[in-house]
């Protein structure tokens, strides 16, 4: 046995090791990046169950995705063997899923058959009630109401405290906001649905009003393990502690004394993070919670890993450099003995077409030099839309890439209205979706008569699927014979396919057949088919791909339980999970795939292309991360808000330390926003990175792109190069203040050629209206300033190219 425990310990450093062993007392793991914060955790599992004769059903782990997930409880599994099955290893998200449909009987109105609505779902139901209220959308848009309201969840905020502290604010939103979020609620209610945010919620809610459910749960997850710490939300480390039963304060090992919820000890707690790579603070996400953590649990051991086995020095170097300057953080030491390795290297290209082609020919060369493989490499940009110019190039070079996130699969418009139809056939209550495919195809069921069905079932202050019952029996006012006779067509059509569905999932479920029984009874392909839009083309294509993805889903599920049945096992479903294969569960996994979840596998053969937000806890052998440009990246919205800086700066951080062994950091002097070319000046971040760790492939814009560019104040005519004498280092910062000093010109004409902007200045655009100058950066054809336009927003332009724009 001691030779078994050797095993799990194997390679592990004395810290490592110190936090796969330790037993009792919450723990703490904090370290940098790369230092193997996940490899601790997935090692302590398997030490639990193969060294201190834990149970698998005993465990609880949490990831921060899916796939993550997957990973943890395969890695678990080579260690430890197949009986690593039983643990609940998911995200946040899942875990509560199966939590809330065990429980569903003690939640008010709710069945274990909810819908789980998301961002798209929840702006839909926040439009009905914005038009149901008679609020003006233009000042309370659903995408605003619904980010407050998901705040308000994310501190487990109610709506009766919501109104109640509205009441103590003078401004008007929120009231606005308590009122929505109160009838939000009850109409998520009444359709049998939980948002996102709600999964933790409500479970947390459900425990504190249940001790015994609370306990039950603490007797069931001993252990409990939380990766990535650093960006749970107030609602998420709520859960965590009612989960291990920490909330008296008390220290651990006390005999529980008070009350039936304390019979049983707390569970163990194991966290790891790194406060450094918090960059979902925009999502609620507070590094408070791993700041604090010796506050929340005063019992509680931390344990710092600081050798890290990812990277090399240099790129270690250059990421400590960037995060050194972050404000009150706790100073890290990472050190690594993998040696210094290659210099990072850097190229300034001209626009953003042109850093794609350097990015793809130097994967090119280094494929060819057999130096990496594709998989071996990843690019990364700040946001999703950065993807398009690299696109282009991999496309027309041939290489072959997967974009990670950006419009999903599941977020096309043809492929939510069959979701929604698959909705309803599980949860006839999911009101959203039942008025997604009222009229979808059109049957004759138009705006008036939905209208009408609402009204009435807000008077009755019934579920508006009850409300199409009573339509059909004619009980709904002013609703017209014709509309009447569709809506009982359309109940009786959902009647119809659902019998179908039934049918095809007799000896086993078949979700495939069920998408085709809808598919077809709906008239939904037969519509499509008529139609001669191309699009209409590209869109069947996508609906029969989902067909092969429920058929699959379904076939999956099967073989894995007839190879179970092979081996002796006998298939056991386990709490709170919907059948293997079925459509609960098939739902269930469209509703909580995110965007890291399609990271291809390894080996896959294709350089993967994210956001530098989703490329958190991976690691590549070859990083590119582009833009680094003020404006980009510091993203706009940064620049101005020193807490916005300083969590792009941690962006930053885990960008640079996903690479292992060669790291490539590009910017563009020109780029294409907003359909407007700007010119962005180098991101302060680069500036951070010490000179010597560098090694710049291109450090100037070629001739092409820099003709026509002038010096400020210069009118003398003649055009200069741009270079690295005089030109370049104009650009750096210091100046970008002396831009608010520029003297105007006295005339600026409609041809933008010579429209000079200052700070202050006055402008208007045919598009955007009036606006103020707030920022003026470089100087000649590529100045670029930065307009305050109002209610239209902050937008920054090159007046050069600029039609639009006139002093
Ligand atoms: P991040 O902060 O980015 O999430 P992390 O701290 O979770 O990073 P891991 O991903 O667990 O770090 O580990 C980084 C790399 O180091 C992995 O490839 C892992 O296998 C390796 N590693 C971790 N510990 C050791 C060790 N003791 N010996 C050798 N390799 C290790
Ligand atoms: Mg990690």
């Amino acid at each position: 046995n001691e030779q078994k425990t050797e095993r799990l310990l194997e390679g592990l450093n004395p810290q490592q090791r110190a936090a796969v062993t330790h037993t009792g007392r919450p723990l703490l793991i904090v370290a940098g990046a790369g230092s193997g914060k996940t490899a601790v955790l997935t090692r302590r599992i398997a030490y639990l169950l193969d060294a201190r004769g834990v149970r698998p059903g005993e465990i609880l782990a949490i990831t921060f995705t899916n796939k993550a997930a997957a990973e943890m409880r395969e890695r678990v599994a080579g260690l430890v063997g197949p009986r690593a099955a039983g643990m609940w290893v998911s995200t946040f998200h899942s875990s509560c899923v199966r939590i809330l449909r065990t429980q569903a009987s003690l939640l008010a109105g709710m069945n274990s058959n909810f819908s789980i609505y998301d961002a798209d779902d929840s702006r839909r139901l926040l439009g009905m009630i914005i038009r149901d209220f008679d609020i003006d959308a233009k000042k309370y848009s659903p995408r605003l109401l619904s980010t407050a309201i998901s705040n308000l969840k994310n501190e487990l905020i109610d709506p009766l405290q919501a109104a109640a502290d509205a009441e103590t604010e003078d401004a008007e939103l929120p009231r606005i906001v308590a009122k929505v979020y109160d009838e939000y609620q009850r109409r998520l209610r009444a359709a049998n649905a939980f948002d996102f945010d709600d999964l933790i919620g409500e479970t947390v809610s459900l425990l504190q009003r249940h001790p015994q459910v609370a306990e039950y749960y603490r007797r069931r997850f001993r252990h409990v393990l939380v990766d990535e710490y650093q960006d749970t939300n107030h609602a998420q480390y709520t859960l965590v502690r009612e989960l291990v039963g920490h909330h008296r304060g008390g220290v651990w090992g006390d005999e529980p004394d008070n009350g039936p919820d304390d019979r049983v000890p707390p569970s163990e707690l194991c966290v790891v993070g790194d406060a450094d790579q918090s960059i979902y603070a925009f999502r609620g996400a507070t590094i408070r919670n791993i700041e604090e953590f010796e506050r929340d649990f005063p019992d509680a051991e931390t344990i710092l890993l600081e050798q890290n086995y990812r990277s090399t020095q240099h790129i270690l170097t250059a990421a400590n450099a960037v995060i050194a300057r972050n404000e009150g953080r706790r100073e890290k030491k990472l050190w690594t003995d993998a040696g210094e390795g290659d210099l990072i290297v850097g190229y300034v290209a001209d626009n953003e077409h042109d850093e794609a082609s350097f990015v793809a020919k130097e994967i090119d060369r280094l494929v060819d030099q057999g130096e990496a493989n594709y998989a071996d490499v990843a690019v990364f940009y700040r946001t999703n839309n950065n993807s398009r110019a690299l696109e282009e190039i991999f496309i027309r070079m041939g290489l072959p890439y997967k974009v990670v996130g950006g419009v999903r699969f599941y977020e096309r418009k043809e492929v939510r209205d069959i979701v929604a139809y698959l909705r309803v056939l599980e949860n006839p209550d999911d009101a959203v979706s039942l008025r997604r495919i009222l009229n979808t195809p059109r049957r004759g069921i138009g705006d008036r008569a939905e209208a009408c069905v609402a009204v009435h079932a807000e008077q009755r202050n019934i579920g508006f699927a009850q409300a199409l019952r009573d339509a059909s029996e004619g009980k709904v006012a002013l609703l017209n014979i014709r509309s009447q006779r569709a809506i009982t067509g359309f109940l009786e059509l959902l009647d119809e396919v659902r019998a179908a569905g039934a049918q095809a999932d007799m000896d086993f479920p078949d979700v495939g057949s069920v998408v085709e029984a809808v598919l077809d009874r709906t008239g939904y392909r037969a519509e499509l088919e008529a139609s001669d839009d191309p699009q209409d083309g590209a869109r069947l294509d996508n609906l029969n791909e989902l067909v092969s993805v429920a058929r699959e889903f379904s076939s999956e599920a099967r073989n894995n339980v007839e190879a179970a049945r092979e081996e002796g096992l006998v298939p056991e479903q386990a709490e709170g999970e919907p059948e293997p294969g079925s459509l609960a569960a098939f739902l269930e996994r469209v509703s909580l795939v995110a965007d890291a979840d399609q990271i291809p596998e390894e080996g896959s053969g294709v350089v993967t292309m994210m956001t530098l937000h989703t490329a958190k806890g991976l690691e590549f052998p070859v990083v590119f991360v582009t833009g680094w440009e003020d404006g980009q990246f510091p993203h706009m919205r940064a620049l101005g808000d020193p807490t916005e800086l300083q969590e792009e700066r941690r962006l930053a951080y885990v960008g640079i330390t996903r690479a292992r062994k060669r790291l490539y950091l590009s910017r563009a002097v020109v780029r294409s926003g907003w359909g407007q070319p700007v010119s962005n000046p180098e991101s302060r971040f680069l500036q951070e990175i010490p000179g010597h760790l560098m090694d710049w492939r291109r450090l100037e814009p070629t001739p092409s792109q820099s003709r026509g560019l002038r010096r400020r104040g210069e009118d003398d005519g003649l055009e200069r190069d741009w270079t690295r004498g005089d030109g370049w280092s104009e650009q750096r910062p210091g100046l970008r203040d002396r831009g608010e000093r520029r003297p105007a010109p006295a005339a600026a004409k409609r041809n933008n050629t010579t429209l000079v902007l200052a700070v202050g200045d006055r402008v208007t655009d045919d598009k955007y209206g009036l606006g103020r100058v707030i920022a003026a950066e470089g100087f000649g054809d590529l100045a670029t300033v930065t307009i305050d336009f109002g209610t239209a927003g902050k937008i920054r332009l090159i007046p050069k190219f600029s039609r639009t724009l006139t002093k």
